[in-house]
């Protein structure tokens, strides 16, 4: 039998450029490669693991879920598809709530919902979603099309027509353009995760959305990697004092089994009607009943130790030789450093710490239950890295 590496290189696609590092098992916050060497995980899974490896709570509901039944398809109901959306309403005050596999699909849905919704009430020439320069809204061709960078459209043109592209921070310059183009939603992630662990400003975000009620443009905020309790707060647009009309979330909601999910507020709650989406596997209801399991855990007190966790991550690094800056909020942080962001993570690889990357900064996503003195051994080791010369 050839070694795993070379069988990858094989037989799976090559769009993935691997560590070289096989990760056989883990609990928590650490994991283990076959050979039993020790990984401290500070990406979980690029913020899907909200609860870490194998979390024990998680897997009681996964597996009695999947005891019962795996799965009926969404031609009848199952218990933990309509619990959790109920109870995704219940903690964000939104309406309704629909079910796809990841966190693409929850931005098409947000973005074919906003779609119906301006044809219908404005006309059909208005579809343009306005979305930021540097952002990450999936890699279907449309979510592609919405993310505002360049270097990802290139070698798939044509991409679905209808985006437009503001400066995050120039709001006169995102009204001009949603009123030239009649814009059916503005579209934004409170922090840029792939675009760099970029948050926007809560002024920014409060003049867009006060712009948005005011033209009845629609707000759709991506929560696929802020969400979840990732920035301190349920989802990252609570830490701003603004109401989105959509919501989509992905990753730590399944805790590490797909699940996306697009939340409708008011406005919009009957916008979708019979036939207008649908997803096979959406709602899954081993997903969900996983996804339930998170949810009912994200509680205040959870969050507030997620704010304390990304402090004191925060006061370890600001400051420190090596460290130019330091972005992002709760426990999604951005790492600025003086050398190369990948030659870091591969000293930190090499010390048994797997730290991410994003654009130009180090990317840390660790577990929210992260316990304490594995954030500090991890930091340590980053710290070093950051510090060698
Ligand atoms: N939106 C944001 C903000 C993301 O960070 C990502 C993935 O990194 C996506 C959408 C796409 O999610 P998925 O890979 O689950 O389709």
């Amino acid at each position: 039998m050839k070694d795993l590496m070379t069988l990858d290189q094989e037989y799976i696609a090559g769009t993935y450029a691997r560590f070289p590092v096989e990760i056989a098992s883990g609990k928590g916050s650490e994991m283990f490669s076959p050979e039993g060497k020790r990984y401290i995980d500070m990406g979980s899974g690029i913020a899907v693991n909200a609860f870490g490896i194998a979390d024990e709570a998680w897997q009681q509901a996964v597996t009695v879920q999947l005891g019962k039944v795996q799965h009926t398809s969404n031609l009848y109901y199952t218990e933990p598809c309509v619990l959790l959306a109920k109870a995704l309403c219940e903690r964000t005050g939104m309406k309704k709530v629909f079910f796809g596999n990841s966190g693409a699909e929850a931005n098409e849905c947000a973005i074919k919902a906003a779609r119906k919704y301006a044809a219908e009430k404005k006309g059909p020439e208005c579809f343009t979603i306005i979305t930021m320069k540097g952002s990450f809204h999936g890699r279907t061709l449309t979510t592609l099309a919405a993310t505002g960078q360049e270097h990802y459209h290139e070698l798939f043109q044509p991409l679905t027509p209808g985006f437009a592209y503001a400066d995050p921070e120039d709001l006169e310059g995102l009204t001009k353009l949603a009123r030239e183009t009649r814009a059916a939603a503005v579209m934004v992630e409170c922090i840029q995760g792939e675009g760099g662990v970029r948050p926007l400003s809560g002024e920014f975000l409060r003049g867009v959305y006060e712009f948005c009620q005011k033209e009845d443009i629609l707000l759709i905020v991506d929560e696929v990697q802020t969400g979840n309790g990732r920035t301190g707060q349920l989802y990252a647009y609570m830490n701003f004092g603004i109401r989105p009309d959509l919501v989509s979330t992905a990753k730590g909601l399944g805790g590490g089994l797909p699940l996306g999910a697009c939340l409708f507020g008011e406005k919009v709650e009957t916008v979708l009607g019979p036939g207008d989406h649908g997803s096979t596997f959406g709602g899954n209801p081993v997903c969900c009943a996983g996804a339930l399991s998170i949810l009912g855990r994200l509680d205040e007190g959870l969050l507030a130790e997620v704010r304390r966790k990304g402090k004191l991550a925060r006061e370890m690094l600001e400051g420190a030789p090596g460290v130019e800056a330091v972005t992002g909020l709760g426990l999604m942080i951005g790492v600025k450093t003086l050398k190369p962001a990948g030659d870091i993570v591969k000293k930190c690889m090499d010390k048994g710490v797997l730290c991410l990357t994003a654009k130009d900064k180090v990317r840390l996503l660790p577990a929210l239950n992260i316990p304490e003195e594995l954030l500090r051994e991890a930091l340590q080791v980053l710290l070093d890295a950051c510090a060698e010369e």
